[in-house]
């Protein structure tokens, strides 16, 4: 797997099939000596990939939700059709 920018970083960290988004993401931060939130910030203003501290994955815009400071998926979980 080759990663050279920050949007082929976004593109694999978002991909459903990359089970290791934490761990890509940590080993990028510090192959280009990145500081771990910088990063995160910069591909969250930049990228539209945004990490939840929850579960550790990643995931773009849609699917987070900043009031939970988490994305969908878990909020799914933990809240059981209080909206509908
Ligand atoms: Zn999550």
């Amino acid at each position: 797997m080759d990663i050279d920018t920050l949007e082929d970083l976004a593109k694999e960290l978002k991909s459903d099939e990359n089970e290791n988004a934490l761990e890509l993401f940590k080993e990028y931060a510090k192959i280009n000596k990145i500081d771990e939130e910088e990063l995160e910030q910069i591909l969250s203003k930049k990228y539209d990939c945004f990490k939840c501290e929850s579960c550790d994955k990643f995931y773009c815009y849609d699917e987070y939700s900043f009031f939970d400071e988490k994305c969908i998926y878990c909020c799914d979980t933990d809240t059981e059709d209080e909206d509908y």
